[in-house]
């Protein structure tokens, strides 16, 4: 079970979660509910930056906040003094919308549509991250319609594809992302970003995958970005500022997966450092600013959702399914990726398990099942369910299927509780819905 510092079973023997009992949680906010720990999020975020700061002293981390975007999110990251990391026109305009200058922000994305770089260059966008070579014709020509020199990084890929517990080193060209480095691709791009009149070339980026374990897979890949870096400075005589190591760092979902303590998230980060600063004095190349770009690993594990058991299935001798009102519109991963989960009964937390259970959603779909096999104290109707590590990709990527309205989401710290997004009404469901007079 992964009882972070500020979950325990509390005397009730409930689950707690940043000093709020979770079942009077469930009561005051409804179910199905996500449930978010601000200071879980906060250390995490300032154990990296100062990981940064003292192994390495030159750099800074961007929230991937795909990962889990609402204006209360951007606030935490403004009031941390980080950057973050948008991939689109709504991620840009709801950290807008919350404050954020996005001076500090990195605008990612395979196809940025035209509106969308105006809105971040009208807002003084800091970084736009070039993905293919449109991209840098369009940056230039928009940046010189409105009279800016534009700062980009180019994302490169390196060839190194991280698994979770894996990784390989592939010649690998076929990704919808980035640029080759081991063909001509990378250098094409670099030389067309430091030709384009209106861009100004700030450094490279890479991001080799999710959910990785396997740190060597970084070490491999700082190697092979400084080795670009080498070449472009013998080719071209030019100087990488800034070097850009992506996310993708690996969380605990169940006990197939290591648990790592703040503390040991922060390894990462200083295997990657070793392996820059290994690289800046074998290869004698000017010290680049490093970002990394951590997305899960900052909200996965601050977040719990909470849902209330109602209809129960038992297949004699085959299954018995646990019927919760939530699913995969609020956890889309199973159904994806045959993601793995782990959950208690919160309203019974002290009770031994003694059943074998599925958790299953209520959508129309054999394969919303949030947990296959999990075991379970005697549950019965009105029990509240806790499921773990649900903080990133779970509310960023929720649906209206079925028609189902998107739960809300509270941030929990030190005994107090706060709506950061408001449960969906019905009547949000049809906002826009028209019909039209010939159907009348
Ligand atoms: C998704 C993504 C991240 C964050 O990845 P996590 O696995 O959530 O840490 C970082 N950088 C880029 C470019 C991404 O696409």
């Amino acid at each position: 079970m992964n009882f972070r510092d500020t979950m325990k079973i509390n005397d009730v023997g409930h689950l707690e979660i940043g000093g709020r009992d979770t079942v009077e949680l469930a009561k005051e906010y409804g179910t199905p509910l996500y449930v978010m720990d601000e200071s879980y999020i906060r250390r995490v975020i300032r154990a990296y930056k100062s990981a940064i700061e003292s192994a390495y002293g030159h750099g800074n981390l961007a929230y991937a906040s795909k990962a889990f975007s609402s204006m209360a999110i951007y606030s935490v990251m403004k009031s941390e003094g980080v950057n973050i990391d948008v991939v689109s026109g709504g991620e840009i305009y709801t950290a807008l919308k919350a404050g954020f200058d996005i001076k500090n922000a990195y605008f990612h994305g395979n196809n940025k549509l035209i509106s969308e770089i105006e809105l971040a260059m009208d807002n003084g966008i800091g970084v736009i991250v070039v993905d293919n070579i449109e991209d840098i014709s369009m940056i230039d020509a928009i940046a010189n319609e409105k009279n800016i020199v534009q700062d980009v990084i180019i994302r490169t890929n390196p060839g190194v594809e991280a698994h979770t517990h894996s990784y390989i080193q592939t010649a690998k060209v076929d990704s919808k992302f980035g640029f080759s480095i081991s063909n001509d691709d990378a250098m094409t791009a670099v030389k067309a970003a430091i030709a384009a009149k209106n861009v100004r070339l700030r450094g490279l980026h890479c991001h080799i995958g999710s959910q990785i374990f396997d740190k060597h897979a970084f070490v491999v890949a700082v190697d092979v970005m400084t080795d670009f870096i080498v070449e472009i400075k013998k080719e071209l005589n030019y100087d990488i500022d800034e070097l850009n190591m992506g996310g993708g760092f690996g969380v605990h979902y169940t006990d197939e997966d290591p648990r790592y303590t703040i503390e040991e998230y922060c390894n990462y980060v200083k295997i990657i450092v070793n392996a820059l600063n290994d690289a800046i004095e074998t290869k004698r190349i000017k010290k680049p600013y490093l970002m990394i770009e951590p997305g899960r690993s900052v909200v996965a594990e601050a977040g719990i959702t909470l849902y209330t058991v109602g209809t129960i299935k038992d297949i004699r001798g085959i299954r018995k399914y646990i019927n919760i009102d939530g699913g995969m519109g609020d956890n889309i991963r199973p159904a994806l990726y045959e993601a793995k989960y782990e959950a208690i009964n919160s309203t019974r937390a002290n009770e031994n398990p003694v059943e074998k259970v599925s958790i299953a959603g209520k959508c129309c779909e054999s394969g919303d099942v949030i947990i296959k096999d999990v075991l379970m104290p005697k549950t019965v109707r009105g029990d509240i369910i806790a499921v773990f590590t649900t903080g990133a990709y779970g509310y960023s990527m929720a649906s209206n299927y079925n028609r189902n309205p998107i739960p809300a989401v509270v941030l929990v710290n030190d005994g107090k509780s706060d709506i950061i997004v408001k449960r969906e009404s019905y009547d949000d469901i049809i906002r826009n819905d028209v019909i039209p007079s010939r159907l009348k």
